[in-house]
């Protein structure tokens, strides 16, 4: 079924995309007691990432005991207890699963909910001590899906190799524009969280391709101070970086949007709305009043 895309005022050209990603498949409450693990937990967080200027938020969920699930139903709460809050942010589920740890139809069964974007990991890299596949096959497959969702892939990429893997999909047909790339610098395995990587990483992109940045840990703020002293949007969040700063835990995901907008205000980066989002990437539009299952549909 084809929705109709948002009209919303276009998005200005100085305009700063913050996304957060609230939880990720690792950090627990023992860490820091304010990763949220619960769907409501979850929720309540995107619901205040929005309020304090994030347009997107990334989602992973957790089962009872805090491990990673890819369990659709627990996406669904998620996004209905968000919806129904009235928050209009836009919602990227993950795909990614544990990183290495879930099974390819796992990670894509989130899917069937139509999330607007959903991440897009463009190729297997090392994960820590771990090895998060994403073999040619599988992207594939996954690049297949989500046209059939309608679902807007966040082409994430770890190092440049991915990139280029990206942009032989492209070249097949399998990811369509608007491009939004978001590279994750300084996992253990990938490119390290540096400057001069994130240019190259940027220098390598096809023409008009929108894109983001997250450094993990230390490097989350530095990096994203680049990203938007080189015109890139950033992603902040308790996924990828559990201090507010050496040796003080962060409070809540929201603080640490509000630190990201705080300084984008003084750099004079006006914030993008949800819905200058969904006009710039062509979203499908918000899940409000729909089924919780979508039938399959393109965009
Ligand atoms: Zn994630």
């Amino acid at each position: 079924m084809t929705e109709p895309i948002p009209q919303a005022a276009a998005l200005p050209r100085d305009a700063l995309i913050i996304s957060a990603a609230t939880t990720g498949s690792w950090p627990t409450k023992a860490q820091n007691p304010n990763v949220p693990t619960t769907p409501g937990e979850i929720a309540g967080a995107a619901i205040r990432c929005g309020e304090a200027g994030a347009a997107i938020v990334h989602i992973h969920v957790r089962d009872d005991e805090e491990r990673v699930t890819c369990d659709p139903e627990r996406y669904a709460k998620v996004r209905d207890l968000v919806e129904s809050a009235g928050s209009n942010v836009v919602i990227n589920m993950s795909t990614g699963g544990g990183a290495g740890t879930s099974s390819d139809e796992e990670r894509m069964a989130p899917l069937v909910l139509g999330p607007e974007i959903a991440s897009f990991d463009c190729g297997s890299v090392n994960f820590g001590e771990r090895v998060f596949i994403n073999s040619p096959s599988f992207l594939r497959e996954l690049a297949v899906r989500m046209k059939t969702y309608g679902v807007k892939p966040e082409i994430e990429c770890f190092e440049p190799g991915h990139v280029w893997n990206a942009l032989r999909l492209i070249d097949d047909g399998l990811l369509d524009a608007p491009f939004w790339f978001q590279f994750v610098l300084g996992v253990r395995g990938g490119s390290p969280p540096e400057v001069k990587q994130l240019q190259h990483l940027v220098d390598m992109l096809p023409p008009g391709a929108h894109w983001s940045v997250c450094g993990i840990g230390r490097a989350q703020l530095p990096l994203g101070l680049a990203a938007m002293a080189m015109g890139g949007h950033v992603r902040t969040g308790l996924e990828d970086n559990i201090w507010y700063r050496k040796g003080e835990l962060a409070v809540s995901n929201a603080q640490l949007v509000d630190r990201v907008a705080r300084i984008a205000g003084e750099l004079g980066r006006p914030l993008a709305t949800p819905d200058q989002v969904r006009a710039l990437l062509g979203l499908r539009g918000a899940h409000t009043g729909k089924p919780a299952i979508i039938a399959a549909g393109p965009v």
